[in-house]
């Protein structure tokens, strides 16, 4: 057996614990985590946020420095302007609404995830929408959509599209702090909240028992 093997080995073994966790144990697990060298720099873990039975899920990709400050996802710059889009399909943080990230712990000076960490962490996001049983899943960015969809294409072709992970509807838009650096793209992110809201009318209308 080489080192890699015995990697992998204890990747999934950590997976599949990971997998049977309650949301205590669930919560307890990313808290005391030390999975990945992130545990050294952070200040706090980002568990995630909102209403455990939401509807809607959105998943983003790590704590920037105001959220591993604080230990809540979004509330920084891009996390207001996440808010006020939120508000305008009528959906709140908290509400009907759940958020996390891919990442539980600040890559330091927000570099991007390297596999490795995604590869540790992204066991705790797979299970809390496991929990949650959303009905839609909206991936902020290209940290998520790569992971929800396994895929390396850009946003802009994967925006537009209904896309299905463990038989949950997903739609892919862009990263808040994408929009705060490219203000012309705001209309179009406008345009995914529209669809998704629109597609929740659709599932629920689905699901929705006929008379
Ligand atoms: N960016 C993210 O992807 N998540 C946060 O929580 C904050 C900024």
């Amino acid at each position: 057996m080489r080192a890699g093997d015995v990697v992998e080995l204890e990747l999934d073994d950590r997976a599949a614990r990971v997998a049977r966790m309650d949301w205590p144990a669930l919560k307890t697990a990313v808290a005391t985590c030390e999975a990945c060298g992130l545990s050294k720099t952070r200040n706090k873990t980002v568990f995630g946020v909102g209403d455990e039975r939401a509807e809607w899920m959105l998943v983003g990709e790590g704590p920037g420095a105001e959220e591993d400050a604080r230990g809540e996802p979004f509330v920084g710059q891009a996390g207001r302007l996440l808010d006020s889009m939120l508000a305008a399909v009528a959906l709140r943080r908290g509400e009907n609404v759940y958020i996390a990230n891919v990442l539980k712990c600040r890559p330091p000076g927000n570099r991007n995830p390297e596999p490795f960490e995604v590869a540790q962490c992204s066991p705790h996001l797979v299970r809390q929408i496991e929990l949650i049983q959303p009905k839609l899943l909206l991936a902020l960015g290209r940290a998520a959509a790569q992971l929800l969809l396994n895929t390396d294409a850009s946003i802009a072709s994967l925006r537009g599209k209904l896309f299905r992970y463990q038989g949950v509807t997903t739609i892919v838009t862009y990263h808040p702090a994408y929009l705060l650096r490219n203000l012309p793209d705001k209309s179009k992110a406008w345009e995914d909240l529209c669809f998704a809201r629109a597609t929740m009318k659709d599932l629920k209308a689905a699901a929705a028992p006929q008379s």
